[in-house]
């Protein structure tokens, strides 16, 4: 049943006066099914879980638990759809369907955007000026490669492997998706997809767009749990592939649970990225850099930029100006067009991150937070930096994922480029200097998936994205995103 939100179901008490994004134009079905074969179906034991706004703590939604026999039943959808229909499409057919995905989603864009941050305590500016955008170029993007794919591996025909098991995280919902999605249709597999439990609402939206573009029962479904649930996609023994971002703790499980099945498997786990700024770097925009680069999306970001290296003679510079400018964030309703600093995602993720700042005190470092006023209800961290910190410290080696800056300094290039791979991870990194050279030595001797020079956080369906080390193993994005959907024969 779909009910009208009121602007009074998610009343909270801002120390400042926000005018936010309205709620009136968008739907939450307050009960949501899982969506199997084309239609929303109730779950087998009849359970379902509540997602809340973690802003207000308000209960948004009730959504269907999915168990082993709901997985089974979501397979069978899938192999029946990937066997009848989607394998033996004319791809260009099959575009058309991932075209019109794009477009309906484009069409409700503001929709997605809210439902985004009520669900997941993003800043509206970033639903609505990021994720959502970046979802239907995602869709746009891989449609195009549909009928294109001899163009994409010349010389070899790529088949499409069979049914895909994708897991994703709550950091960006829709997004990761549309990173799992798009590539999977484009080449003619089916899908079974398990959104975060924390997060599932823009995907069930997404099942209603799938159903409005009339896409062949089957080819997508959609199915919502916890580790449980995602555990048994992994297991089941008719999925081909398994898609997962997430945890390296729960990469690590799931490398064990698909060793010797011919299960295919692509692994988007943690970071710990390094923002390297030279002292001859246009600072004032560094200093902007830093700022996207660990406070973007409260730092649930697995490329953030969270461990910051300054070159000894501009250090103090940097951190003043770095102070300055994070206490001009604005941390606060997420749904408020001002607001830079959202929601912690999670009353689980909170802990995490305030665990993590106590430790990062007793092992010595020095901690600076921005002096916003939080809100008394939601879940809330405000943006933080500790100074102080050596190699060593737990809090430089493991990811945070939240607003947590560690800073050290360098002196020579050899040095920081010898501290910056000294982590497990390997996702990304960032260089700021006003010398290409540097930025050449620099790209080419850190060991990370993506490099961003003078910038952060930049994405673009065009590019690949994955790391090396314990960020995980396979690419997203691109022409090789297309790779770990396909067998070239
Ligand atoms: P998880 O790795 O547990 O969750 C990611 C997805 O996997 C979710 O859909 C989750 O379901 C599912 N899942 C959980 N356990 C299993 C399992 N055994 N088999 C298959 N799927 C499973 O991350 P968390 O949400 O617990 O976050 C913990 C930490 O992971 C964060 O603090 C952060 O450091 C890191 N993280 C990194 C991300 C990244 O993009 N690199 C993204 C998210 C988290 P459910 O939501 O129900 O737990």
């Amino acid at each position: 049943m779909n009910k009208k939100i009121n602007k009074s179901d998610f009343k909270t008490d801002w120390s400042y006066s926000p005018a936010p994004e309205s709620t009136d134009h968008i739907k939450i079905v307050k009960k949501n099914d899982l969506f199997i074969n084309g239609k929303f179906v109730p779950p087998e034991k009849g359970k379902y879980f509540k997602t809340i706004n973690p802003a207000n703590e308000q209960k948004l939604a009730d959504v269907a638990e999915a168990d082993k026999s709901d997985v089974d039943k979501a397979v069978k959808a899938a192999r029946k759809a990937y066997d009848k229909v989607w394998s033996k499409m004319d791809p260009s057919e099959r575009g058309k369907y991932i075209y019109r995905i794009a477009r309906l989603i484009q069409e409700r864009a503001r929709e997605f955007s809210v439902i985004e941050t009520m669900d997941g305590g993003k800043p509206i500016r970033e639903s609505r000026d990021i994720d959502i955008p970046l979802v239907s170029a995602h869709f746009f993007y891989y449609a195009g490669w549909a009928d294109k794919l001899s163009y994409a591996f010349p010389g070899k025909q790529a088949k499409p492997i069979g049914v895909a098991g994708q897991i994703i995280p709550w950091n960006f919902p829709l997004l990761m998706a549309a990173w799992k999605l798009a590539p999977a249709l484009a080449t003619g597999n089916t899908v079974v997809l398990k959104p975060a439990e924390t997060t599932p609402l823009t995907a069930m939206k997404l099942a209603e767009i799938i159903q409005e573009a009339d896409l062949p029962p089957g080819v997508v479904n959609i199915i919502n749990g916890d580790g449980k649930t995602g555990r048994a996609i992994v297991e089941h023994e008719d999925i081909n592939k398994i898609a997962f971002t997430g945890s390296t703790d729960v990469g690590k499980m799931i490398m064990k649970s698909v060793a010797g099945t011919g299960k295919k498997y692509t692994l988007e786990l943690g970071g710990k990225a390094a923002n390297i700024i030279f002292e001859d770097a246009a600072i004032d925009q560094a200093v902007e850099g830093i700022i996207d680069g660990i406070f973007f999306n409260q730092g649930h970001v697995c490329c953030a930029g969270s461990r910051l290296f300054v070159q000894e003679s501009v250090a103090d510079t940097v951190i003043s100006k770095l102070k300055d400018r994070m206490e001009s964030l604005i941390v606060g309703d997420p749904l408020d067009k001002n607001t830079d600093i959202g929601a912690i995602n999670s009353k689980m993720q909170l802990e995490k991150i305030k665990m993590y700042v106590d430790i990062g005190q007793k092992e010595g470092g020095s901690v600076h937070q921005s002096s916003c006023r939080l809100p008394e209800k939601g879940y809330w961290h405000a943006p933080t930096l500790f100074t102080d910190v050596s190699q060593s410290h737990r809090i430089v080696q493991e990811e945070i994922f939240g607003p947590v800056l560690a800073i050290q300094t360098f002196r020579t290039v050899d040095e920081v480029i010898a501290k910056a791979n000294n982590t497990p991870f390997g996702l990304s990194g960032g260089v700021w200097t006003d010398k290409g050279s540097k930025i050449f030595q620099v790209s080419k001797s850190i060991r990370a998936g993506v490099l961003w020079a003078n910038t952060f956080n930049k994405f673009d369906p065009t590019s690949p994205f994955g790391g090396y080390k314990e960020s995980g193993m396979g690419r997203e994005g691109g022409l090789e995103g297309l790779m770990p959907y396909v067998n070239l024969v």
